[in-house]
Order: structure tokens, then sequence, then C-alpha cells
């Protein structure tokens, strides 16, 4: 092994930056948290500043790798992200342009399937895995021995946009009665309609004073998330589902709802009841840098995938 065994992961939202800077054994040795800008130039500049912050802190240790993860389409060949509306991006080459700048390797993929790698790396890996993100939208990514399972064009785990109630709301896809329009927090804001900054807690805090239109939003939400598990334990029999994103600041009062709708809708059927649905989610503790770790990890041999041709084993 060389001396450069420190990983950079990047996560980059819609408002922030979250960086994280990983040793050799995978343990965070520093972080970083700056400002998103808008824009293509502006997203460059806001990756390089939080690299450069995070090399200050590192006393010289020389950085084997640099990982982003980005909202968006990934074309994985090139290091390159799509239809990024979130930050202003219809598409920017993210890997080249790192690489130049910094002289170090530079990996990138979605946000959400690089928080499934950062959840996956702290279980243990014999069994497949999901993340489930439910934020301002829905989306999951799965993990099969490690690595992430991107499919043939990058869209597997893309449960939010599975349309499950004919006669739901239109969803920004096009589609009607998607699971992300049942459980995404942005869809949940503009179906509740009112100010406020946290509308899918408004929602819980009217529903449990007996607000009828706000409990049937919180129906919603139980009955989007229970669909994305079921779909994702049926599809890929995944040991568990991870839940994380946004509104696992809320988990307290989600876990309960959305395991319950999980035996419920198992009640008729013993196919079902048979699968434990309820039992193989796990929420995610609110904040956790899952995506930053992740990204650091796209470039270990770990995670070995199309973005990555480096044979050389970690550890
Ligand atoms: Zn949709």
């Amino acid at each position: 092994m060389t001396a450069a065994a420190v990983r950079i992961g990047l996560d980059i939202g819609g408002t922030k930056i979250a960086g994280i800077a990983l040793d050799a054994g995978g343990e965070p040795i520093a972080d970083v948290r700056l400002p998103t800008g808008w824009g293509g130039d502006a997203v460059i500049a806001g990756i390089l500043d939080a690299v450069s912050e995070l090399r200050s802190r590192l006393a010289q240790r020389a950085v084997r790798s640099i990982g982003v993860g980005i909202p968006g389409v990934i074309d994985a060949a090139r290091g390159r992200v799509l239809h990024a509306v979130n930050l202003g991006v219809e598409s920017l080459e993210i890997s080249r342009v790192v690489q130049d700048a910094t002289g170090i390797r530079c990996f990138v993929e979605n946000d959400v399937k690089a928080a499934a790698l950062g959840a996956a790396a702290s279980r243990p890996r014999t069994a497949p895995m999901a993340y489930l993100n439910l934020g301002t939208g829905v989306a999951a990514g799965i993990v099969v021995d490690g690595r992430i399972w991107r499919g043939a064009r990058g869209g597997a785990g893309e449960v939010g946009h599975i349309a499950v109630d004919p006669q739901g709301r239109i969803c920004g896809c096009g589609q009607r009665g998607c699971i992300e329009t049942l459980c995404g927090g942005g869809a949940l804001a503009r179906a509740w309609g009112r100010d406020g900054e946290h509308p899918v807690k408004d929602i819980l805090d009217a529903a449990d004073e007996g607000d009828a239109r706000a409990s049937a939003l919180r129906r919603d939400l139980f009955r989007g998330a229970a669909a994305a598990v079921r779909v994702l334990v049926l599809t890929a029999d995944v040991e568990t589902v991870v839940i994380g994103g946004g509104l696992v600041a809320l988990a307290d009062r989600l876990a309960p709802g959305i395991r319950q709708e999980l035996v419920d809708e198992s009640a008729s059927s013993p196919f079902l009841r048979s699968l434990r649905l309820d039992e193989r989610i796990e929420m995610l503790p609110a904040g956790s840098p899952v995506a930053a770790i992740g990204a650091a990890l796209l470039g270990s041999a770990s995670a070995e995938s199309v973005l990555d041709k480096e044979t050389s084993v970690h550890g």
C-alpha cells in the first residue's frame, strides 16, 4: 500500500456541501461544511474549496482519492453529472475537472447511491441491503457484496417513481400516484399547501390533533414508505432496508407507522407475512454523514465499480 491512504468524500446537497476525510481504516479524521453555489462553475468551486479545506487539516498526509456524491443522473464512465436541476446544472464533467485541478483521482456517484454505500460500510457484508432515502424526493440504492448495484443504465433503485395509486396525485415525472407523491417531503408539502419551514412535521402535528386532511397525508406517508420497502424486498430480496434522508429527523414518529402499515398490509397474505417486512427496516440516526462517507469509499477497491478500474487491494 502507498502512503496515500486518505480518502475524501463530498456530499453535494441543494444548500450545503458536507465533506469528510477517512483514514485507511475508514475512520473519519476531518470534516467540513460549506454552502453550495448555484450553477456548474459554483459547484466546482465549492468542491475544490471543500477539498482544500480538508487537506489543510490533514497535516501533509497524501490523499488517494476524492469521491463526489451529487443529486442527478450520473454518466459513470465519464465522471459526469446530468440534470442536477436543484444545483442549476444541466451537464458537468466533475471527475476530469477536479482531477486536473488537484492531481487526485476523482469519482462521481449519485448522492443516494453514495449514501447507500456509506450506510452499508458499517454493516456486515454478508447480505444484500437497500438504503431508502426519504427526503424532498424518494429514491433507493441497493448494495450487493459491498458494491452499489447500478443496473444497466444506472437506474436501479428508482423506486420513488413506481406508480402505486391510479387515483393519486400527479408526480413531477408525469405519472400519477408515484410512491414519491405519497411519501416525498416535496410532494407532501405541496399537498399540504400551508406555509411553514417543516411541513412534514406540521402535518404530523396536525394529524395528532385530529385534522382530517393531515391524517390522510400521514397515512399516505406511511403507505408510500411501506410500498417502497415492499418493492425493494420483493425485487432484490434485501435483508435490510435502512431508511435515511431528511425525514428521519422525525424517525420516532415515522417508524412505528411504517411498520404498522407493513403489518396491516400483510394481514391477508401469508406470503407477505412470511417476508417479515416490518422487521427488515432500520432508521438511520438523523444527520448521519453516510453520503459523504460513501462518496469517500467510491475510490476504494472494496467499492470497485465501473467507475473504478483501480486494482490495488485496500488494507
Ligand atoms: Zn414519479
